[in-house]
Formats: structure tokens, sequence, C-alpha cells
């Protein structure tokens, strides 16, 4: 999915919107592929000063496997683009992850979508940021209330209790 700017390339102040979609449905994410609708990507690309600097929203839908209580869920996602285009990488540029090379006057769309996505996703998939996961002992989803296993005793406490008993 490429971006043709060369409209705008050597035009200060000129701008251009786009909105596109992506397919990244091939994303594997631990054990999943959570991306399996259309990513969509849209702002303007704007030459600031002979800099082209693209704004924008990528937006989706993710279907994940949550990484504490094993459960399906669905999750509106909105990740800000806020990078720049240039049309050649300098050696300092390389190292930024948020600077972008043109490809014959074009935006790589898809590689933008891809770089900020990953850079953005966390490193667990939850169904929410506080989910509370599984008990480790009986398995019990404690989202869905606490389970009656008795609390988890310092082992150095239990050996404690031992020489107490004796
Ligand atoms: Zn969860
Ligand atoms: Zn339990």
């Amino acid at each position: 999915m490429r971006l043709g700017l060369s409209e705008i390339l050597h035009t200060p102040g000129a701008s251009i919107s786009f909105s596109e979609s992506v397919d990244l449905s091939d994303l594997q994410f631990g054990t999943c592929n959570p991306v399996t609708e259309p990513v969509v990507i849209s702002g303007t690309v704007r030459n600031t000063a002979d800099v082209l600097m693209m704004k924008g929203t990528i937006t989706t839908v993710i279907h994940g496997v949550c990484d504490r209580c094993a459960s399906d869920f669905t999750q509106d996602l909105e990740i800000p683009v806020d990078v720049v285009l240039v049309e050649e990488l300098s050696n300092e540029d390389s190292e930024d992850e948020w600077v972008f090379p043109l490809e014959a006057d074009a935006a790589n769309l898809e590689e933008i979508v891809r770089t900020v996505f990953v850079l953005n996703l966390d490193s667990k998939l939850l169904c929410s940021p506080d989910c509370k996961g599984l008990c480790c002992r009986c398995g019990k989803n404690l989202n869905d209330g606490p389970c009656s296993c008795e609390k988890e005793i310092d082992p150095r406490f239990a050996a404690l209790r031992q020489l107490l008993n004796k």
C-alpha cells in the first residue's frame, strides 16, 4: 500500500489527506494472530519547511486471548501516528524508529502501520489492564470473584510455624 507524495514533496505548506486500510492479519503475537480485521490509517502528510510530517491515527479491533485469564476478548484500538518521512535515510535517521524513507516518492503505508503498531502493542495481551487472572491453585477466573483457596503462606513463615508446632 503506497501513498504517492510527489505533489507535495517540494512544495512547503502543501498537504495530502489520506485514509487507507492495511492487512495485518499475519501479525503474530504470542500464539495468536489478534489483528484479523482491517487496520485503517487516516491522517495528513504535510510538507513543513521541506520536511514531510505524517500525523494521523491507526484504528482497528483486535481479537485476542488474554495472557492472564485465557478468555477471548475484543478490544478497540486507536494508536496515534506521528512520523517523519525522508527521501533518503541518513545514518542518524536509521536509528530513529519514527523516521521512514520514501520509496519512489511514495510512503510505504503498510511498513509504517506495522512498525507503529508493533511499537505500541503492549508486551502482553490482556482483556483489561487490571485483569486478575486465574488462581494458580484451583484455576478459577478471579475476575468472577475470589476463590476459596487459602492464601499462599510465605515458606519462611511455614517453616517457623512447623518449629512452633513441635
Ligand atoms: Zn484477562
Ligand atoms: Zn483458588
